[in-house]
């Protein structure tokens, strides 16, 4: 059997997608599909024959997969050459059912579509890419990958909101986290870059892209994490508030006349880095700071003071932390966003060396000081590598 997996994140105007080698992480083609249903798309695909960067008007998931399809077909790599050994859905809510990746039949969407109610803004993506895939590749193996499942060892004094019973047993109301996937990757890898086993490390690891969060980890089992029921707690991300008074929801609503659909979009879309400074990207942001603006340094201030409460609190909750580790886009490429989420931390035993901070690099590596106490690495997370692998770990 090949190793290769067609990786699929569906999004609800995107299809991101990317044939992985689950045995190497190599991608001999990645994909991405934009804007689907609007009046103007976009296609992007780098394969071995080329790379595609087209608009394309595309209707439907069902039109973006075949999209997809045509794009193997000419700029590579044949899927006529190359057998896919079976497809793996990104999912991000698997509730509390899913603590492990599941093979997809009707009764997992069934059940996933019962989850919809705690992820609607994802699920139903997610269900669209899942339908559209099983019709066109009716014969192959797929598999869910939950980006929850991997915080399914938190213990209830950290998932529990304080509401009443009621609303935590009935309507399934606690916290869950996401990044799973990527938890899992760094989280191994980091064990690795020690020398030691993963079961004998307490991390806390930040994953910081787009979506935020913080994680943290003992032994390899996820024991706090800031997302919730829903991705939008915790840290400053690029359009998500994270952590706000949830006293604000009732303010909206009866000082201000905003509607529940309102204020989700408000909270989901327009918050965050671009609620504070006008944009979510975070490079563009570093620009503006250096060059003084004002809002820029309010936005990359309050990003980072998160990240440092967040590490102060998960320290805390292992009493002993092996590492704390930067992740995804900002946390891989943010030197200062590092240098500052860690700064006055010295008497926690968290010593950054300046020089390896800055070095420029896409490796693996600790950029604290040789006797820091508590070691500060940089490792690159790949999602789809993991749903790869976790795909042909399930299949066999
Ligand atoms: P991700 O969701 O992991 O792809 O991360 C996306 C975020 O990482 C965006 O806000 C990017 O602006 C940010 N990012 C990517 N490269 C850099 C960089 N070199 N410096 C600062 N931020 C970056």
């Amino acid at each position: 059997m090949s190793d290769y997996v067609l990786v699929i994140n569906a999004g609800s105007s995107s299809l991101k997608y990317s044939l992985v080698d689950a045995a190497t992480g190599e991608a001999p083609a990645v994909g991405l599909i934009e804007q689907i249903g609007e009046a103007k798309g976009h296609h992007s695909h780098k394969g071995p024959d080329g790379e595609l960067s087209t608009d394309l008007k595309v209707a439907n998931h069902e039109d973006a997969l075949r999209a997809a399809l045509d794009a193997f077909a000419s700029h590579g790599p044949s899927l006529d050459d190359i057998e896919i050994a079976a497809i793996g859905h990104r999912v991000v809510h698997g509730g509390s059912q899913f603590g492990d990746p599941a093979l997809i039949d009707d009764d997992l969407v069934a059940a996933v579509t019962d989850l919809v109610p705690l992820a609607p803004l994802h699920n139903p993506a997610n269900l669209e890419g899942i339908k559209v895939a099983r019709r066109l590749f009716p014969d192959l193996q797929q598999v869910a990958v939950f980006d929850t499942a991997f915080h399914q060892t938190l213990p209830p004094a950290a998932y529990t909101y304080a509401l009443p019973l009621d609303l935590r047993d009935d309507h399934g109301i606690r916290r869950y986290g996401f990044h799973g996937t990527s938890y899992a990757l760094v989280s191994a890898e980091a064990a690795r870059l020690l020398g030691r086993d993963l079961a004998d490390v307490n991390l806390i690891v930040l994953h910081l892209g787009n979506g935020c969060s913080a994680a943290a980890i003992r032994g390899g089992a996820s024991v706090d994490t800031s997302m919730g029921m829903t991705p939008l707690e915790g840290l400053v991300m690029g359009t998500r508030s994270g952590d706000v008074d949830p006293a604000i929801h009732a303010h909206l609503v009866r000082e201000l006349g905003r509607s529940v659909e309102e204020i989700d979009h408000l909270l989901n879309k327009e918050s965050g880095l671009k609620g504070l400074a006008g944009g979510n990207d975070f490079r563009e942001l570093s620009s503006r700071r250096e060059a003084g603006d004002p809002q820029a340094e309010l936005a990359f201030d309050v990003y980072c003071h998160r990240i440092k409460k967040y590490i102060g609190a998960y320290y805390a909750v292992l009493g002993t932390v092996d590492a704390i580790v930067f992740t995804a886009g900002v946390g891989q490429h943010s030197a200062p966003a590092r240098a500052a989420s860690l700064t006055g931390l010295e008497g926690l035993g968290i010593q950054l060396d300046a020089d390896r901070n800055t070095a420029s690099s896409n490796d693996a590596r600790a950029i604290s000081t040789d006797d820091s106490r508590v070691a500060v690495l940089v490792i690159p997370t790949n999602e789809e590598w993991q749903i790869a692998r976790e795909t042909i770990d399930l299949i066999g």
